[in-house]
């Protein structure tokens, strides 16, 4: 296993204690009340996928932190993309500020606020981040909790010696980068056999919209900003 992985199961063991101790306890009694749920099982999975989930034959909660998830979340190259960094940055939470360790604190605190919705009944099919589930969140942050979270977090890491940085990320902005395009360039993305080309068509919030030239003539790509090239470049 490497120290890599290690690193981040160690993380995700204490998002698992931060959510039962400090998000779950103090909210237990109004969940069971509400759902008839007798518990919560947090665990630390070995992929990306992070989610809540109610059996409800079992009446368990479930909250899983994928291992993955947790290890791009320590660098600004693989923090963008996420919907915790989107949502820290957009709806101002810790101040709008990027780092791991608020990134992990917020993870504990989206996945609970999933929980804390679907005790609610405002979970439905197809539209999971509704209002509901942001107002549900929002309250999270109004009333300390999260506040409480995060410093669980980083006093727990210190203790252990595993490290949580407290330090901000430097992400790319989309809006200098989309600056940087405009309709008619033309460009290359891809590697190897996968290399295409085209002429930008639209500049979007954070993709163009690409054109296909010579034999790609006919198709139309989306591409991500980090991936286009200026042909010539
Ligand atoms: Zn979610």
């Amino acid at each position: 296993m490497s120290t890599h992985f290690q690193h981040a199961r160690e993380i995700g063991t204490l998002m698992c204690q931060a959510t039962r101790e400090i998000l779950w306890q103090p909210a237990a009694d109004w969940v069971r009340d509400r759902s008839g749920a007798v518990r919560l099982v947090c665990r630390v999975g070995a992929g990306q996928a992070t989610y809540h989930r109610f059996d409800s034959t079992r009446r368990v909660h479930l909250i899983n932190y994928g291992a993955r998830m947790i290890a791009a979340k320590q660098a600004a190259e693989s923090a963008e993309g996420w919907l915790s960094t989107r949502e820290i940055r957009q709806r101002g939470y810790f101040e709008g500020e990027v780092s791991p360790l608020n990134l992990l604190a917020h993870t504990c605190c989206h996945e609970f606020a999933h929980l804390l919705q679907q005790s609610a009944g405002q979970r439905h099919y197809g539209s999971v981040h509704n209002r509901h589930f942001y107002r549900i969140l929002d309250q999270l942050y109004d009333s300390g909790g999260a506040e409480a979270t995060r410093t669980w977090l980083e006093g727990r890491a210190a203790t252990l010696n595993v490290d949580l940085s407290a330090r901000r990320l430097e992400l790319p902005d989309p809006k200098a980068q989309a600056m940087r395009w405009q309709p008619g360039d033309a460009v290359w993305f891809g590697e190897g056999s996968a290399r295409r080309q085209g002429l930008v068509r639209r500049v979007n919030r954070k993709t163009c919209t690409v054109d296909g030239t010579g034999k790609y003539r006919g198709s139309r790509y989306r591409v991500p900003f980090a991936l286009l090239r200026r042909l010539g470049d």
